[in-house]
């Protein structure tokens, strides 16, 4: 699981997060949706470090990734992110995006990483193009080279930043679907997402945030079919 306890953040003399409480628990996909500038990338980012919380803790399984001693790199490798934009290396091969870190980081060997790598690749539907750069992939096909990358990290918990919100629509669907099979084998999941049928269908839990702070977290047909505030009631009304 995934615990935020109280967190506050601010930007100078502005609070963009006030007291948010959430737990993501491990296993589930959370969905995080809400209007732009509600805060929803701030929170996504303060669970890898990205950003560091003016107050509050988050805990990712017993560890306090918040606690000043925390090791930032050992806690990115526990968490992987997929961001609207793919942040791919340009300058290499689609292999090597997905061998590079855990190399680096993990310390695997070339043939270790590339059987890793090839494994994630297979299962996003890549294995043809490992050669390619990313220029030469389309949207999607980058997003999902992002996910495999994310993947071969061996990561706990992978958080999703409006990874489809990029995309062309018809490229749409074979990001979300591999996010879904993700979900499916029990991965614990952070969305965030103006998919609200991918919230619906594939969250255990969705949340609502509105101007910084958490209005609403609730099982999907509970958020969607009786939402409880008449933030979250006006917000559905204008994206459904
Ligand atoms: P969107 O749906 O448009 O992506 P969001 O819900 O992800 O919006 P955030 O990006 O978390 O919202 O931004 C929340 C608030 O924090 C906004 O007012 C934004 O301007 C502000 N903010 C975000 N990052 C920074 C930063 N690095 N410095 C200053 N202000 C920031
Ligand atoms: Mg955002």
């Amino acid at each position: 699981a995934v615990r935020f306890e109280h967190i506050d953040k601010s930007f100078g003399q502005n609070q963009v997060l006030h007291d948010i409480v959430l737990e993501a628990p491990g296993g589930a996909t959370t969905c995080i949706v809400g209007p732009s500038g509600s805060g929803k990338s701030t929170l996504l980012r303060c669970a890898n470090l990205l950003e560091v919380p003016t107050s509050g803790r988050i805990l990712i399984g017993d560890d306090a990734i918040t606690d000043p001693g925390a090791d930032v790199d050992r806690i990115r490798t526990r968490v992987g992110m997929v961001f609207q934009n793919f942040h791919l290396f340009p300058h290499h091969t689609v292999l090597n995006n997905v061998t590079l870190a855990q190399q680096r980081v993990l310390g695997r060997t070339r043939d270790e990483a590339v059987q890793v790598a090839r494994k994630h690749l297979d299962a996003v539907g890549l294995s043809r193009l490992e050669d390619r750069r990313p220029e030469q992939l389309s949207g999607g096909q980058q997003q999902r080279v992002a996910i495999a990358r994310a993947l071969a990290m061996d990561p706990e918990v992978m958080l999703f930043d409006e990874a489809t919100s990029a995309l062309d629509p018809e490229l749409v669907k074979g990001v979300l679907a591999v996010m879904r099979d993700l979900a499916d084998r029990g991965m614990t999941m952070i969305v965030v997402t103006h998919e609200m049928r991918f919230a619906r269908e594939v969250a255990q839990q969705v949340v609502f945030l509105d101007q910084g702070r958490l209005l609403e977290a609730a099982r999907p047909a509970e958020f969607f079919d009786t939402p409880s505030s008449d933030r979250l009631r006006s917000f559905l009304k204008q994206v459904l």
